[in-house]
Formats: structure tokens, C-alpha cells, sequence
């Protein structure tokens, strides 16, 4: 609408219009809801096209923005390698600012914009450029590896970036090619400690936490494998080691995904934020999914009202300091070269090793 209400009609043309993402929610949303939501799916849809923008919906968005608007979906650097190679003029992150602001260094002559400024990430915020420019006088000679869940500015002053899906490759490759026997993982101590017991090489950490995943304990998990004998339980990497070693698998949530949609599990439990399971269920009919989670608040600061908004109004736009983005873009990029993996993304839990020491900064 011309003024900016989000009061759009369930019309019989809306019915049509959103009638394929309707059949692929409907599991998770209920019909009332859906008359509200397909209206606002179906005008976020013909903006798109009249904008000549697309959308970026993170596997932690709730099932009628990833299946509804979303163009691109998964996890954050495979949203921002899809946004780069996309031609559309303008980008809208339905994630949280630090997956904004790659897509923006990844994507520099593109308008990016967020439906909510206050998207943070407890995990993004737990370290600053400075953090690291100390780290590294600290620490002379060894290399920064930096999780993808951090600002811009951070990446600016690393060496590599890394994902969960690729932390142990690429700790291995840069301490190869360093010519080092340790390496600096920032900022998730539980990752760190996760890969660590993946490899030889030492790893240096920081104390950043993910607040969705930190609070997952062994006792969860024994309570799960109590109450539900048949479930495969699958855990997120940025969960303390406990959880991984108490896990049937780990893996990111594209290792999650795969898991599911190629193994079919009859009973599966995601260890991860609770949208995920609710989307990769859309897409898995036979599986059933038991659902403890924890909910991401500032992911669930996106809504089909806010990106709407965003869209309508084209905002809010994201912008870096250009040479902060060159040095930032240098680190993706580093990631992106490496040679592909030699095995599946995944931490091995029968081969990790035991009683690893991991050196908190
Ligand atoms: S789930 Fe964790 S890492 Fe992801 S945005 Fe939320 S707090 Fe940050």
C-alpha cells in the first residue's frame, strides 16, 4: 500500500499467488495465521520484482519469510556467494547486521538493506577490531582465523575467515601455509574447542559465546535420548563440547540439512535454533521432528512486516568504511580460494580427540 500499512486483503488472487508456499508450510503455520501472512507475501514478492531486488533468509528465519520471500536461502556466507553472483540491484538481509555487512563486502556495488538495525549477534559483539590488533601483538606470527559471525571491522584485521563447515580445514590449511603449529580461532570458544579436538594443531581462543547454542547441556541430551530411544540427535558446533560428545552427528546447519534430507531419519532432534528444524520439516515429510530449541532474539527481529517495510522504503542500508571492506573482502576471499575439503563438512565424533587444551585469551 502507497502509505506504508501492512493491511493487505486475502484476496482470491492472493490465494493463487502464494498457493505453492502454502502447501509447503501449512505443516507449521496455522490458516488463520496464513490469511495474514500471504498478503504481505505475495506484495513483498511483486516488490521484489519492481525493485529488482532479492532476498537473503538465513535457515534461522521463521518458515513464511525462508519459504515465502526468501530467493536465497542457507547458511550466511552461502547467502552473500549467491548475492554476489545475483544481478539484482538491491539486497535484503533477512538475518542478523554482521551477515548484512558481509553480503556488503562481498557485494560492494549493491544497496543492501536490514529490516531491523537492532539485529545484533551475541557473538559478533563479543569482540572488536582493537580486541584483535591486541590479540596479534600478543600473539607475533601465529595467524588470525575468524569465524564468519563477526563485524567487518574484525574481519578487517584477520588473516582468513572460516565457517563451522569449514573451521578445521581451514585451521589446518593456513597453519600449513604459515609454517605454524598454532593457530588463533576467534571468537567462539566452543568452535575453537569444537575443531580442536579435529586436529593437531593448537588452538589459541577467544571467550565469545553464541547465547542460542551455549545454553544446550549434556543433561538436555540425556533427557532427549530418554524420552525419545529412536531420535538421531544432530548438534551445531558452536555448542559446548559436552553436547557434541553426547551427539549422534555435528555439523552447520547446511551439514544439518544435508543430514536430513539425504538420511531421512524416522525421529530427529536439531540442537540448534528453533526455526531450523521448523524449515528443513517443510522439506522433510517423513521425518519427524522433536523439537527442543533455543530462539535467536535478534534473529527473530525480522518479520514479513519489517522486510516489507525495508523494501518499501529501502531500508536500512548498510554501509562500510571502503578500506575497512577491501581488507575484510581479502579475508572472505582467502576462505573462498582454499582448496575444496577433502571430506564431508562434518566433526568426526568417534575420531575427536579427548581432553584437548585449548589457550583462552
Ligand atoms: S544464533 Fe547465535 S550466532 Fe546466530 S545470530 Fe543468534 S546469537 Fe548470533
Amino acid at each position: 500500500m502507497a502509505d506504508g500499512s501492512t493491511d493487505f486483503a486475502f484476496t482470491s488472487a492472493v490465494e493463487t499467488a502464494t498457493a505453492a508456499v502454502w502447501n509447503k508450510v501449512r505443516s507449521r503455520i496455522t490458516p488463520l495465521e496464513w490469511r495474514l501472512q500471504a498478503p504481505l507475501i505475495a506484495e513483498i514478492n511483486r516488490l521484489k520484482a519492481e525493485k529488482n531486488a532479492v532476498i537473503l533468509a538465513h535457515n534461522y528465519m521463521t518458515p513464511e519469510i525462508f519459504h515465502g520471500v526468501g530467493d536465497f536461502v542457507g547458511d550466511s556466507l552461502g547467502l552473500a556467494r549467491e548475492a554476489a553472483r545475483c544481478e539484482a540491484k538491491i539486497i535484503v538481509q533477512a538475518g542478523v547486521h554482521f551477515m548484512a555487512e558481509t553480503s556488503k563486502v562481498l557485494c560492494p556495488d549493491k544497496r543492501v538493506l536490514i529490516p531491523d538495525l537492532l539485529a545484533g549477534c551475541s557473538l559478533a559483539a563479543s569482540i572488536t577490531a582493537e580486541d584483535v590488533r591486541l590479540i596479534k601483538q600478543r600473539y607475533p606470527g601465529l595467524p588470525v582465523v575468524t569465524y564468519v559471525n563477526t563485524t567487518a571491522a574484525v574481519k578487517a584485521e584477520t588473516d582468513v575467515c572460516c565457517t563451522s563447515a569449514n573451521a578445521v580445514q581451514v585451521v589446518e590449511e593456513v597453519a600449513r601455509q604459515f609454517g605454524v603449529d598454532r593457530v588463533i580461532l576467534l571468537p567462539d570458544e566452543f568452535l575453537a574447542r569444537n575443531v580442536a579436538r579435529q586436529t593437531e594443531i593448537g588452538i589459541i581462543a577467544w571467550q565469545g559465546r553464541c547465547e542460542v547454542h551455549e545454553r544446550f547441556t549434556a543433561a538436555d541430551i540425556a533427557e532427549l535420548r530418554e524420552a525419545w530411544p529412536g531420535a538421531e540427535i544432530l548438534a551445531h558446533p558452536e555448542c559446548p563440547t559436552e553436547v557434541l560428545e553426547a551427539a549422534d552427528f555435528a555439523g552447520s546447519t547446511a551439514a544439518m540439512n544435508d543430514y536430513v534430507i539425504q538420511r531421512k531419519p524416522r525421529q530427529v532432534v536439531l540442537i540448534t535454533e528453533c526455526s531450523m528444524a521448523d524449515n528443513v520439516a517443510c522439506d522433510a515429510p517423513d521425518t519427524e521432528f522433536v523439537r527442543p530449541c533455543n530462539l535467536c532474539p535478534h534473529m527473530k527481529r525480522i518479520s514479513l512486516e519489517n522486510i516489507y517495510e525495508a523494501l518499501l522504503h529501502d531500508r536500512y542500508e548498510v554501509t562500510i568504511d571502503p578500506a575497512i571492506a577491501v581488507r575484510a573482502r581479502a579475508a572472505v576471499q582467502r576462505m573462498i580460494d582454499l582448496p575444496p575439503p577433502a571430506s564431508p563438512a562434518r566433526y568426526d565424533l568417534v575420531k575427536a580427540r579427548h581432553h584437548v587444551d585449548v589457550e583462552l585469551i
